[in-house]
């Protein structure tokens, strides 16, 4: 039910192309993300004020191609501060669209709170002619000032649907409905705010945050076109990575040239996960993966088991590699 008082909202701003800016309004490539202030989003919407009182703050102003795990940190660390603050009732994050798949699954990895966390982005820049971001951070906003977002997680509010974190993908590179999720589909919609499906979050695995001071393990995507070499394997383990994904053909099928190569780097203690190229449907188990020492990614993206797996490895007592990727 929608709640009778306006409830007390964050909104963390982080820059993307809802805050970019471009020299003419027709101009939907050559703009500069990351430009706009977090009060400047805020007053290009005035009707938020009907929704509830929000306090805003700028973590950083940044292309989210330009954001990697300290940034996924800093920004896990003040949700949780906020979250754990009586006064807030629930937090907005505005990103980019380029890499807000990764920055939202460590959030639902690893955050701990009831109360709302919706992240929004824009395919648009703020200068532009039907520029979407106004509408999407209107929408989320809705979402996270709902009663019924209450328990859900960390969702993604983006062209009137609502997404759970885990299995979402940026899936187009210029329309504005940009992201699916396969595992799931859409579980909602966001004008006016309907859920049609729960959450599946029982058995996700769940990772305290990292110390800052610690940086996250080395995890390194490997995208295998047909005829790849293997020796791709020794270059990056040669290089530090800790862990590796595999974005392999279909249901993450292994060539046989590879299996060698995979099983060696396994048994030295490095994970390799199957992950798939293909962009939807989810990666299932295979009978040679005990043999090649593998797991499947099962419906989370290869940018996303990549997350999954640099978390595993800083707490490797919490969850076994199978659970964790066989949850989603
Ligand atoms: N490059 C932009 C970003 O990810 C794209 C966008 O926001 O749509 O910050």
């Amino acid at each position: 039910m929608p709640r009778t008082a306006l409830p007390n909202l964050a909104l963390i701003a982080t820059g993307g192309t809802i805050a970019g800016a471009a020299a003419s309004a027709t101009d939907v490539v050559g703009y500069t993300a990351g430009t706009l202030g977090a009060d400047t989003l805020l007053a290009a919407v005035p009707q938020l004020r009907e929704l509830a009182n929000i306090r805003a703050e700028q973590l950083f102003n940044l292309d989210s191609k330009d954001m990697g795990p300290g940034h996924w940190l800093a920004l896990a660390q003040r949700v949780q501060a906020l979250a754990q603050d009586d006064g807030i009732d629930g937090i907005v994050i505005t990103h980019g669209t380029d890499t807000l798949e990764e920055t939202a699954a460590f959030l639902a990895l690893t955050v701990v709170t009831t109360k709302p966390v919706v992240l929004t982005a824009a395919m648009r820049p703020a200068t532009a002619l039907s520029a979407d971001g106004p509408m999407n951070l209107y929408e989320a906003v809705s979402v996270a000032a709902h009663g019924e977002s209450v328990g859900r997680g960390v969702l993604v509010s983006f062209a009137g649907e609502i997404h759970a974190a885990l299995g979402l993908c940026k899936s187009h590179i210029q329309r504005l409905a940009a992201f699916v999720n396969d595992t799931t589909g859409p579980i909602g919609r966001s004008h006016p705010v309907r859920y049609f499906a729960p959450v599946p979050s029982g058995k996700a695995a769940r990772f305290a945050i990292p110390p800052e001071a610690a940086p996250l393990p080395r995890v390194d995507i490997l995208y295998v076109g047909a005829g790849t070499s293997p020796d791709l394997l020794d270059i990056v383990t040669s290089a530090g990575a800790r862990g590796i994904v595999l974005t392999l053909a279909g249901n993450g099928s292994m060539p046989a040239t590879w299996e060698d190569a995979v099983r060696r780097t396994t048994a030295a203690g490095i994970p390799v996960i199957r992950a798939s190229r293909a962009g939807a449907g989810g990666v299932g188990p295979k009978a040679q993966d005990s043999d090649w020492g593998t797991h499947a990614a099962g419906g989370l993206p290869a940018s996303q088991a990549r997350v999954a797996l640099m978390l595993a490895l800083t707490s490797p007592n919490s969850t076994t590699l199978d659970r964790l990727f066989g949850s989603y």
